[in-house]
């Protein structure tokens, strides 16, 4: 099956008890057995519930992966990764992470006793300059938020390969659908699955998607034991946000482009971060590992903090709010919501500012888009 296929029909046949054509919303707890030792499969919602394991199911066909295990949120699949690390581990990993990332690794992970080394992900040598004989894990965003810089990722699973290290990837903004990690050799996909997957702002949700039964069973143990998961209708919500994300995402990288170029001619933009244009650093990466640039443009307005704020209060259309990948448009600022975890002097050193504007571009008509920026931008002169 072709990727528009899988996302409609992967893990949901029929409903076998019922024939309910859509997956029902299994909204138990607990499964009644039929004697000791014996039951359909399922015993407790933590362990398994039919709706998740039609999603689970889903995840891994639209990644060509063979598993795949959903979880309460992005930041619990993150937290479920990293429970394969052991006191003493170390990970090396990008600096232009997503901020409650960030955060876990150094206020909760650190604490367990793993170490972290951050580097320039633009540069592959930089991830084997940071791998020493401690090093268990790379973790890698790309494209990064809100910066849109892109890692190597088949060059960073090489370095993996040969250090016997295991290669994490966070695709959140690139989507299964514009790229595959687990193909350009990574061991193990996360995402906040309340992007673009679920793609309508209702739902929080995340997921691992892996290749290896072992490290499955590792993650799958986890899930078990610390019980992140999603509960069956958050699970269903996912799964029909699921079946339009073939439709969402070619619409989005379209818009997200016409935005990009409106933004790059404008005298009050200073810069515009956008892989599919041309002037990215690293355009030609892109069109290499990703088959779309996505839906999210990062710009820098000229001026500082008043500026970004006369241009989000003027926004019309767009809604000035945290997140991304739904298909309505949202603006947020960076350096005061999602990155506000990062110390000053260490977003300024990643190139966060205030006047960093980050956009996840969704898909309403994209004149109306345009529109709005426009107004807004001329409302911050
Ligand atoms: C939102 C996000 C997360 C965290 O996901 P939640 O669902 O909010 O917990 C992780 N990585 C990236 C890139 C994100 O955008």
């Amino acid at each position: 099956m072709k990727f528009a296929t899988k996302a409609i029909h992967a893990g949901q046949p029929a409903d076998p008890a019922t024939g309910a054509t859509i997956v029902p919303i299994y909204q138990t707890s607990t499964f009644t057995q039929e004697e000791i030792g014996r039951h359909k499969g399922y015993e407790y919602s933590r362990t398994g519930n039919p709706t998740r394991a039609a999603l689970e199911q889903c995840l891994a066909a639209l990644d060509d992966g063979l598993f795949g295990l959903a979880f309460a949120s992005g930041s619990a699949a993150t937290a479920a990764t990293l429970s394969i690390l052991r006191p003493g581990d170390h990970v090396v990993a990008n600096d232009d992470l997503y901020g409650g990332t960030y955060r876990y690794f150094e206020r909760v992970a650190k604490l367990t006793g793993v170490s972290f080394t951050y580097v320039n992900g633009q540069e592959p040598a930089e991830f084997a300059r940071a791998i020493h004989e401690q090093t268990r894990l790379v973790w890698v965003e790309t494209p990064t938020n809100p910066l849109l810089q892109l890692v190597d990722i088949e060059a960073v699973a090489g370095l993996c390969r040969s250090g016997g290290l295991l290669l994490a990837v966070d695709n959140t903004f690139g989507t299964p659908f514009f790229q595959k990690p687990l193909a350009l050799g990574a061991d193990i996909v996360v995402y906040s699955t309340t992007k673009y997957i679920g793609g309508h702002s209702d739902v929080i949700g995340g997921a691992v998607v892996v290749n290896k039964a072992a490290l499955c069973d590792q993650i799958k143990f986890y899930q078990n034991a610390a019980g992140g998961v999603p509960g069956p209708l958050d699970a269903w919500l996912t799964l029909r946000g699921i079946k339009t994300l073939a439709v969402r995402m070619p619409r989005h990288e379209q818009n997200a482009l016409e935005t990009a170029r409106f933004l790059q001619q404008h005298p009050q933009v200073a810069a515009v971060h956008y892989p599919g244009l041309p002037s990215h650093p690293q355009h030609d990466l892109a069109r290499r590992q990703m088959t779309g640039f996505g839906g999210m443009v990062t710009f820098q307005i000229r001026g500082g903090r008043p500026q970004a704020n006369a241009f989000v209060k003027t926004l019309r259309l767009f809604s000035f709010a945290e997140s991304l990948g739904g298909v309505e448009s949202l603006a947020c600022h960076p350096a005061t919501m999602t990155h506000a975890s990062f110390a000053p002097e260490e977003r300024q050193r990643r190139g966060i500012t205030e006047g960093t504007i980050r956009l996840s571009v969704g898909i309403e008509d994209v004149h109306d888009i345009i529109t709005d920026i426009d107004q807004a931008l001329r409302a911050a002169n």
